[in-house]
């Protein structure tokens, strides 16, 4: 059967890395052209090279900052002439903190990627996905997005705010046709996963807690965000896809 996002064109921010990437991968396998974004560019050719479609572009985008933002959408749609899906993935993974421990800006970096960043490159691209054309957001929270973890509470508040920001907005575009869902993502190998960064045994620490006894890997959430933006999952809005291998916390 031909996958519905066959033809469609996709914006991927953080896709220089991890579950980004993964997704770029997972799209260009179902048909879609993309555009790839990153605070750094070194890693999006590599990207680009996994990709099984020659439509692609690349391009440098800091999402906290909102003229860039404009810039790169607006190139976006000057080159593939049309935009479908966004996916909201660039973000800064947690490292822990007691709060009076908090390095001088790492809230303000959090908040300004992970929570403006989202909203910059909605605001950015909302006007060029079309109404009523199956178009649609997906935006990143995490587990700690649902569940609150000590030491967390700077990322905590980004992901948290994540999911009311986009429940608000799948509201606000529902009418419109357009659709915006929310993964959750649980501990997934990627190289900025706190556990991952803290060494083995932390990795060995994390799976315990895992129902499924293992770290997740960035492609099963690229799977997750597939399914979303194309049509089987056209009346799925407004939701959070939680992809964390079942976590008994
Ligand atoms: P990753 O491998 O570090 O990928 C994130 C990408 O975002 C990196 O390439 C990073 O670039 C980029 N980025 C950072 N700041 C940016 C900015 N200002 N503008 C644009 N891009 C920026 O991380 P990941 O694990 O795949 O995480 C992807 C998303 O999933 C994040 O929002 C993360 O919070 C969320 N998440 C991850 C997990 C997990 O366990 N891995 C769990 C729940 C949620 P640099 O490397 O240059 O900083």
């Amino acid at each position: 059967m031909a996958s519905s996002l066959n033809g469609k064109v996709a914006l991927i921010t953080g896709a220089a890395s991890g579950i980004g990437r993964a997704t770029a991968v997972k799209l260009s396998k179902l048909g879609c052209a993309l555009a790839l974004t990153d605070v750094v560019e070194a890693g999006l050719s590599e990207t680009a090279e996994l990709c099984y479609t020659e439509k692609v572009i690349v391009a440098q985008l800091d999402v906290s900052n909102a003229e860039q933002c404009d810039l790169v959408v607006k190139e976006t749609v000057e080159y593939f002439k049309r935009l479908d899906h966004v996916f909201n993935c660039a973000g800064i993974n947690p490292t822990a903190y007691p709060i009076l421990e908090l390095p001088e800006g790492y809230f303000d970096k959090l908040v300004a990627v992970n929570l403006k960043g989202t909203y910059n490159v909605t605001r950015s691209t909302l006007s060029h996905l079309k109404e009523h054309a199956d178009c649609s957001f997906v935006n990143v929270s995490s587990i700690l997005g649902q569940r609150p973890s000590k030491e967390m509470a700077a990322y905590c508040a980004t992901k948290y705010a994540i999911i009311g920001f986009s429940k608000s907005m799948a509201l606000e575009l529902g009418p419109k046709g357009i659709r915006v869902n929310i993964v959750a993502p649980g501990f997934i190998d990627t190289p900025t996963n706190a556990s991952v960064k803290a060494g083995p045994e932390a990795v060995e620490r994390s799976a315990q807690s895992v129902s499924l006894g293992r770290l997740g890997q960035a492609e099963e959430v690229a799977n997750a965000v597939a399914f979303l933006m194309g049509d089987e999952a056209k009346y799925i809005n407004g939701s959070v896809v939680e992809i964390n291998g079942g976590l008994a916390y």
